[in-house]
């Protein structure tokens, strides 16, 4: 608890910059473990600059050229490096191109043994390490701290806005000295009982059951869907970092003109920061999640697999979600029993089936329907839009003149021309009429658009056409196409004993 402590302390945020020496073939991930331990003792957040090259020019150091930049912004209190060398050796240009950066914004660098501060009259004072943290006379940095940081992100502000299910946000210090996010104590529980869920092996879905069974809820006080669950499970957050510049762009649906078109950025450019809050799940626990989420996924369902016949048409009468069909050598194709299972985990109960008298019907229908247009393009019952237009037309006129009557009966009611019982009366009969043409108006708005969408022609053309290949049509992903371009959906439901229901709607 070393930073509740020294709350005053005016280092908090750090880069920790690991390179090679040259000809050393020593492992990097034994400085940087050094260096996270340096920080994780001291809670300060961290971000990481990991050099692949050995190079002394910094011309040839890609990452060193990020940090400096990054010093120039003033985004860190302090640069963490193994050792002195490390940052600066160079050319004595380059040695004092460094120096000058770190100078102008009084960046500390630090090393497991001593403490740099280039702003010191003595060039290159150094004091040790114990020292410096002991001491608290390097008030000058607090300046800095002043004028406040430029760049919130990097240096492992929440700039997300709603915190993740399990932290607060904390504007202000609270009682306990913590800013940023902290932990929710109730949610955090959640959180937990859900990793270990997880980490038993429960699926996303299992796991959203379970809680909405619990009647534990979402913070909007809703029930869990396996996508926040899903989510939840690949949060960083939970591991302490904040991770910002995942993205560029704008992913909103309603683009401002001006825009940059809205793209993922690869991890590489990502902006990590690490040790910013309370971890509620390790890394070893992390790691194994994102190792069992990966394999759930190579499972293909059939739900995945299924492009088949009836795919996107074939619904369920009872929850709506799409049915499946199965298929296997040697037996009848089949309708699965609906695999859809409700928030609480619930089965739906609509069964299967046989497939084949729904091909039928299917065609029988559209035999029939085929005769119904057949008949409406030879015989007068067919209505042309210019008839239904005109009809509409005169129908919006007379719905004017009835909003108009019943807008005088209350005027008069309220210059005292009508008793109460009279108004009452009256205004009934208008509101009657006027509901009784909004019904008509709603018919013929339908017809008309009905008539506008498709017309008889091409239906018959579509009809014809189908009749004629259904049968010959052996590929199921064809078949699929070729139902699509009449049905709109077949609806199926069966329920225990009962027998079954087929509605078939036309597009
Ligand atoms: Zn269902």
């Amino acid at each position: 608890m070393a930073y509740e402590k020294d709350r005053n302390y005016p280092v908090s945020t750090v880069a920790v910059y690991l390179r090679k020496s040259r000809g050393e073939e020593e492992d990097l991930s034994k400085h940087q473990l050094i260096l996270t331990e340096l920080c994780e003792k001291n809670k300060w957040k961290y971000v990481e600059y990991k050099e692949i090259g050995s190079s002394d020019s910094i011309e040839l150091r890609p990452v060193m050229q990020r940090l400096l930049k990054d010093v120039e912004e003033d985004t860190f209190d302090a640069v963490l490096v193994v050792d002195y060398d490390r940052l600066s050796r160079g050319d004595a240009g380059q040695q004092d191109r460094i120096k000058k950066i770190f100078k102008k914004n009084g960046t500390l660098i630090i090393t497991p043994n001593k403490v740099y501060d280039l702003n010191n009259d003595n060039d290159d004072t150094y004091t040790d390490f114990q020292g410096f943290m002991a001491r608290q006379e390097y008030k000058m940095i607090t300046r800095r701290l002043r004028q406040g940081k430029k760049i919130g992100a990097r240096q492992g502000k929440w700039t997300n806005g709603s915190p993740p299910f399990g932290y607060s946000y904390e504007r202000y210090r609270n009682k306990y000295n913590q800013k940023g996010l902290v932990i929710n104590d109730e949610e955090k529980d959640i959180v937990r009982y859900i990793i270990d869920k997880a980490l038993e092996g429960d699926s996303p879905n299992s796991i959203a059951w379970d809680l909405n069974k619990q009647e534990i809820r979402t913070r909007q006080g809703k029930l869990w869907s396996n996508v926040a669950i899903y989510r939840m499970l690949q949060n960083e957050t939970y591991l302490g970092k904040i991770i910002s510049n995942k993205q560029k762009g704008d992913g909103h649906k309603i683009k401002k003109a001006s825009a940059e078109e809205f793209r993922r950025l690869p991890r590489e450019e990502w902006v990590i920061v690490e040790n910013c809050h309370e971890p509620i799940i390790t890394q070893e626990e992390f790691d194994k999640i994102q190792l069992m989420i990966e394999k759930r996924r190579k499972i293909p369902t059939s739900a995945r697999t299924n492009k088949g016949e009836f795919t996107g048409v074939l619904k369920c009468g009872v929850c709506n979600h799409t049915m499946q069909i199965q298929r296997r050598k040697g037996r009848v194709d089949t309708i699965k029993p609906c695999q859809y299972h409700d928030q609480l985990g619930e089965k739906c109960i609509n069964r299967g089936g046989v497939l084949q008298p729904v091909r039928d019907a299917i065609k029988e229908v559209i035999i029939e329907y085929k005769k119904e247009i057949l008949a409406k393009l030879e015989g007068a019952s067919n209505r042309d839009i210019e008839y239904v237009t005109k009809q509409l037309q005169q129908k919006y006129k007379e719905m004017k003149k009835y909003e108009g009557a019943l807008e005088k009966v209350l005027d008069a009611y309220e210059l005292g021309d009508y008793s109460r019982d009279e108004y009452i009366t009256r205004k009934r009969k208008w509101a009657d009429k006027i509901s009784n043409l909004e019904n008509e108006i709603t018919l013929l708005e339908k017809e008309l658009k009905s008539q506008e969408q498709i017309n008889d022609e091409e239906r018959l053309y579509a009809i014809t056409y189908f009749l004629e290949n259904i049968d010959k049509i052996e590929n199921i992903q064809d078949r699929n196409k070729l139902y699509k371009t009449l049905l709109d959906s077949v609806i199926w439901k069966r329920i225990g004993d009962e027998e079954p229901y087929l509605e078939i709607n036309f597009l």
